[in-house]
């Protein structure tokens, strides 16, 4: 029997995470001779949501399994409450669901509004409520945050379509909190080895290691790439100088882009929505205090501002080349209104479609002598600065002004990127497939 289990909101600031838990799930499952049937799933949730947890990433793993669902629950469970006792976080709210055999439809839509849009609590556990105890059991640990996305994860399976995978190196325990120590350049020759395969683990417009994470996690580095495969032969070369509790084997919806929801328009665009719409630029560009760009989208009936942020760098400069009437396709997650701002779209990539031409107008040039004139004042023509002609016959010339930018996609620079975000180098790729079958997700098991 197909047996799927999603936990979520494990993480702490004392090294707690949910992929780390998940492993350890996992770990214990295959050591009671479990089967593993697809690597655990790493499902990154809706990045704008405020109540999200770091990262907002919640892990499916999914079984064949001789044992009942509600005998597996009781197990996750005993490994869980153990390992949130022992990385402590007051305001985590984590969760566990259990679900025995397919996934149901229901599930499936309510797990992909997960990762574009905003799913309360409530709506989760009327869906739930439907559909009954017998197939899918939940444990709420402290609280009903992390319901959502341990349902979530079960839910979006990503059998179809596009899917990326990315390897973790744990940290051991005496590491935490200290300077990882990873060869950068490594990590950059296996990148630039790999031909695409690897991809935003190093940053080679700016010499920066985009593989390992701050802050005081269990998390050494995450390679990622686009199957096991390339993976593998990375995880041979990488040169590690810290010890490795383990590596483990993710398949993941990152860099992706399955959080925007492509509307018709802009009115769908509302608060917490990640969003892919297309409209035309109804207010130019400024610069605000703090060194974000702002600009104004509108599709006739609705309009929204749109702002790329200020370590997005570069990108904001793309973005100040638009004026009004060009022709964008705009992609990002709508933030809230505020007293003081109207809801903006959070850019995280733009099409420009068609760029609307635009005219200036320049004094006409001396006939007699070629030089440029000037204005002799209000009403009364132009004249010569150089030989003193003067004329009321001429007039301004239009003269159409040659564009900053050009059509085509734009992104941030890459140590801007968040979780789901796809890079243009994964834009046109082949379709992906998954079936499920037995998997060793251990790289490197558990000492
Ligand atoms: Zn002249």
């Amino acid at each position: 029997m197909l047996i799927h289990v999603g936990i979520d909101d494990f993480d702490s600031p004392s090294g707690g995470c949910t992929t780390h838990l998940a492993a350890r799930i996992a770990w214990e499952l295959m050591r009671r001779g479990l089967k593993l049937v697809d690597y655990p799933n790493l499902i990154r949730l809706n990045p704008s949501v405020p109540w999200k947890t770091r990262g907002n990433g919640a892990v499916a793993l999914r079984l064949e399994s001789e044992i009942s669902g509600r005998e597996i629950l009781g197990i996750v469970e005993g490994i869980a409450e153990e390992y949130a006792a022992e990385y402590d976080n007051p305001k985590h709210q984590p969760a566990i669901a259990v679900l025995e055999g397919d996934v149901p439809e229901v599930l499936t839509k309510i797990a992909y509004k997960a990762v574009g849009d905003f799913i309360p609590v409530e709506t989760l556990e009327r869906v739930l409520e439907k559909l009954g105890r017998d197939r899918l059991e939940t444990r709420i640990l402290k609280g009903k945050r992390g319901l959502v996305g341990a349902v979530a994860a079960i839910g979006v399976q990503n059998l179809e379509g596009d899917f990326t995978y990315e390897a973790i190196f744990y940290r051991t325990r005496d590491y935490i909190g200290k300077p990882r120590m990873v060869d950068a350049s490594s990590v950059a020759e296996a990148e630039a080895r790999s031909g695409g395969g690897l991809f935003l683990n190093y940053d080679f417009d700016t010499g920066r290691l985009l593989a390992t994470p701050h802050g005081p996690d269990p998390i050494l580095m995450g390679i990622r790439g686009e199957n096991p495969t390339v993976i593998l032969e990375a995880v041979k070369t990488i040169r590690v100088e810290e010890p490795v509790e383990a590596v483990v084997l993710f398949r993941t919806n990152q860099h992706t882009d399955q959080h925007l929801q492509e509307i018709q328009s802009l009115c769908q665009a509302h608060p917490y929505r990640c969003v892919r719409v297309r409209g035309l630029v109804s207010k130019e560009p400024v610069r605000i205090p703090g060194g974000h760009v702002i600009f104004g989208v509108s599709d006739g009936e609705c309009s929204i501002d749109v702002a790329a942020y200020e370590p997005t760098k570069g990108f904001r400069d793309i973005v100040s080349g638009l004026t009004v009437g060009d022709e964008v396709e705009v992609m990002g997650c709508v933030r809230p209104g505020s007293p003081s701002h109207p809801p903006t779209l959070n850019l995280e990539k733009i099409r420009v479609i068609r760029l609307t031409e635009v005219y200036k107008f320049e004094n006409p040039i001396c006939p007699r002598c070629g030089s440029r004139m000037t204005s002799a004042g209000k009403g009364k023509g132009f004249k010569c600065p150089k030989c003193g002609y003067k004329t009321r016959d001429l007039t301004k010339i239009k003269v159409r002004v040659e564009r900053a930018i050009k059509p085509g996609f734009y992104q941030p620079p890459k140590h801007a990127f968040k979780h789901l975000m796809k890079p243009l180098e994964r834009f046109g790729l082949p379709a992906k497939s998954f079936s499920y079958h037995p998997v060793d997700p251990f790289i490197k098991p558990p000492a």
